[in-house]
């Protein structure tokens, strides 16, 4: 019994020990950051306080702390370039190439889905689709749509729930699984690469259950804010004058009035495709 209280009181120690460096390595994140809902349903805009609205300037300086967390930026990368794994909690940002990627949140839906999928057609661009669980289950049509125009495939919550990261890594995993068996119901072993959070209220859990089922947390570069239907030429406007190379395009397809994002895709996809390769993310990237 001696033995076993020995042992008790080293392993309490270690843990002790690995629990306080584990303290000091990563600070706490203020409970500011944890988004919570806004009270509009499937518009990715994180509150006004939130560290990844596009304001110009904005360095994130009240971010969380994300250097050196979970696989972010390797050492050795010239500072002042982007690496593909820099956002909130290592999360991707940029496309890791020079090549620019369009996502397409919140759809599927049934009136601008096709229109979005006919522009990029006529324009010989793939992009990404952020596809919400309940979307899909509704209309498996447009999944199979997306995949026949070969676009890439991405997991975005049962239904768009901005609060997802703060439940428990069983609540989380159940609501990425019943959505990915969603998408998969209607395209059979169709790849999903990628996760994005909405609202990019990112915590540590989701991005660790992400990875868990094999989905890269993808967050983005550039955020025209098209939720807040400012006009399909302030859509366009803001995306072509940020757009760099590797840029990961924030539009949503779905979730409210999106003819704004349809119509700037008019202008949008001529000039990127004039000045940038323009390329759905890769399946085969974790
Ligand atoms: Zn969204």
């Amino acid at each position: 019994m001696r033995a076993v209280g020995i042992v008790v009181l080293v392993v309490t120690a270690l843990l002790g020990t690995a629990y306080a460096l584990g303290r000091s390595l990563v600070p706490d994140r203020p409970a500011s950051d944890v988004t919570t809902s806004t009270g509009q349903h499937y518009a990715d805009q994180p509150p006004t306080d939130d560290p990844d609205r596009p304001t110009p300037g904005d360095d994130r300086s009240t971010g969380p702390a994300v250097a050196g967390q979970d696989g972010a930026s390797p050492s050795g990368t010239p500072s002042g370039t982007p690496t593909a794994a820099d956002g909130p909690y290592g999360t991707q940002t940029t496309s890791g190439t020079s090549q620019v990627a369009l996502t397409f949140d919140d759809g599927p839906d049934p009136q601008y889905t096709p229109q979005v999928l006919a522009l990029l057609r006529e324009h010989h661009v793939r992009a990404t689709f952020c596809v919400v669980g309940e979307n899909a289950q509704s209309h498996p049509d447009l999944i199979r749509a997306i995949v026949a125009d070969g676009h890439t495939l991405c997991n975005h919550t049962w239904n768009h729930d901005v609060t997802l990261g703060q439940q428990s890594p069983n609540a989380i995993r159940a609501d990425l699984l019943r959505t990915s068996e969603a998408i998969r119901a209607a395209v059979p072993n169709a790849p999903i690469a990628y996760y994005r959070q909405p609202g990019g209220a990112w915590t540590r859990s989701v991005v660790s259950v992400a990875r868990e089922l094999g989905m890269t947390p993808l967050h983005w570069t550039v955020d025209p804010a098209d939720w807040e239907t400012p006009g399909a030429d302030r859509i366009a406007g803001m995306v072509l004058t940020s757009v760099e190379p590797g840029s990961v395009v924030l539009l949503h397809d779905a979730g409210g009035d999106r003819q704004g994002t349809v119509d700037a895709l008019h202008e949008i996809l001529p000039a990127l495709t004039s000045r940038f390769k323009v390329a759905a993310l890769p399946n085969g990237a974790t």
